[in-house]
C-alpha cells in the first residue's frame, strides 16, 4: 500500500507496533520491520546503556527502518536524544511531553518525529513543532492514556478537523476490520501495542502474556488520573488502589502507593500481585500468544477483506 505514512516511513505496509515499555525492545521492533510494518523500541524503560544496545542489535535484525519511542518525561532524556542521533535511527516517537522542545533538533538531524496526542490542543501544537506525523491515542489504549477519555471513534475525526498532518489510529486496533475502521475514519496507518505484548518476540514476563490471554471485556480499567492516567489489568495492586479511593487517599498517599518500579515488577518480573500490568480494552479478544509476523500478516488479510466486504454493500 502507498500512502503518506508509508512514504514517510519507506514501510510495505500501514501497521506500527507500540513502543511500549518494558515489552517492547530489539527483537520485538525488528520481528514487526521485518514483517513489512513498523517496529519501535520502547526507550523509556531503559538506561542509556541499554537503549544504545539495544539500537546496535535492532540494526543486526533488520534492514527496514524502525523507530523509537521516547516518553518524554524521561528522567535521563538528553541522553537518549543523543544516542537516537548518534545511531542515526530514522523516526522517533515522542510520547508524554511537550513536542516543542526536541522536534527542532531531531528535525535538524534528518529524523522524521511522530508524536503521540490525545486531544485537539496537543495535535495542533505537534503540527506547530513540525511534526511529520501524530498517533492518536483513544481511551481503549493500554498504559499512559489521555484525561479527556477520548474514544478512537470520536478522536480520529476531532483530529482529521483540526490537523493536516497524517493521524495513525491507535487504542482498540486488534483486527484488520478496526484497522479499516479507522481508515473510513481518516486515519493512514494503525498503531498496535497489547496484541504485540503476547508475542514470543515481546519482552513482557510470560505470566503476564497468559494473564493477557485470560482477560475478559472489563478486566481492565483507566485509574490513577490524578497522576498519570493509566489503563491496568485489574489485579490486587488495582484493588489496593481501589481501597485508597474509597478512603478518600490524597494525591500524595497515592504517589506512595504506586511507589517506584511496579510496571518492571509486574509486566517484566512477573508479579501479577503487586505489579502495575498496562494492557489495552482490547486484550479481552486476544486468545492466544503468536509470532508478530503472524500478527501483521492476519491483520493485513483480514483488512484487505473487510474493505472489499464494505466495498460489495454498496454494489
Ligand atoms: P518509575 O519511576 O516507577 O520507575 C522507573 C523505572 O524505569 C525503573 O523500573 C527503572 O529501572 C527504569 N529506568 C530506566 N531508565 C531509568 C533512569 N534513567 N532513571 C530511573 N529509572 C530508570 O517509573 P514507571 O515504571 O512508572 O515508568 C517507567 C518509564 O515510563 C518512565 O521513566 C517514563 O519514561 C515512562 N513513562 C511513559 C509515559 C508515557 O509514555 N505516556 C508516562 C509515564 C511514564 P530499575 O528498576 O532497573 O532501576
Amino acid at each position: 500500500m502507498k500512502n503518506r505514512i508509508t512514504e514517510l516511513f519507506k514501510i510495505d505496509l500501514p501497521i506500527i507496533q507500540a513502543g511500549m515499555i518494558w515489552c517492547s525492545g530489539w527483537e520485538l521492533a525488528s520481528a514487526v520491520s521485518n514483517a513489512g510494518g513498523l517496529g519501535i523500541i520502547g526507550a523509556g524503560s531503559m538506561y542509556p546503556a541499554v537503549l544504545r544496545s539495544q539500537i546496535s542489535k535492532c540494526k543486526k535484525a533488520t534492514n527496514k527502518p524502525f523507530a523509537v519511542n521516547l516518553p518524554l518525561l524521561y528522567p535521563s532524556i538528553e541522553e537518549h536524544v543523543q544516542t537516537i542521533i548518534d545511531l542515526k535511527v530514522p523516526i522517533v516517537f515522542t510520547s508524554a511531553g511537550s513536542p516543542s522542545k526536541w522536534t527542532p533538533l531531531f528535525k535538524q538531524h534528518g529524523i522524521t518525529v511522530v508524536h503521540v496526542v490525545s486531544n485537539v490542543k496537543f495535535a495542533q501544537k505537534s503540527e506547530n513543532s513540525g511534526v511529520d506525523a501524530i498517533v492518536a491515542e483513544g481511551f481503549e489504549a493500554g498504559g499512559h492514556n489521555g484525561r479527556e477519555e477520548t474514544t478512537t471513534i470520536c478522536l480520529i475525526p476531532l483530529l482529521l478537523n483540526n490537523v493536516k498532518i497524517p493521524i495513525i489510529a491507535a487504542g482498540g486496533i486488534g483486527s484488520g476490520s478496526a484497522m479499516a475502521a479507522a481508515f473510513a475514519l481518516g486515519a493512514e496507518a494503525v498503531q498496535i501495542g497489547s496484541l504485540f505484548v503476547a508475542t514470543p518476540e515481546s519482552s513482557a514476563h510470560q505470566s503476564f502474556k497468559n494473564l493477557i490471554v485470560d482477560a475478559t471485556d472489563g478486566s481492565t480499567e483507566l485509574s490513577l488520573k490524578e497522576l498519570t492516567p493509566v489503563r491496568l489489568l485489574k489485579n490486587k495492586f488495582y484493588d489496593d488502589i481501589q481501597t485508597a479511593y474509597n478512603n478518600k487517599a490524597s494525591i500524595l498517599q497515592l504517589k506512595e502507593l504506586l511507589g517506584r518500579g511496579r510496571a518492571k515488577k509486574g509486566m517484566f518480573e512477573g508479579d501479577l500481585i503487586e505489579g502495575e500490568l498496562e494492557i489495552g480494552q482490547i486484550a479481552s479478544s486476544i486468545t492466544q500468544v503468536k509470532p508478530a509476523a503472524c500478527i501483521v500478516n492476519e491483520i493485513w488479510i483480514d483488512f484487505k477483506a473487510s474493505i472489499k466486504k464494505l466495498g460489495s454493500l454498496t454494489d
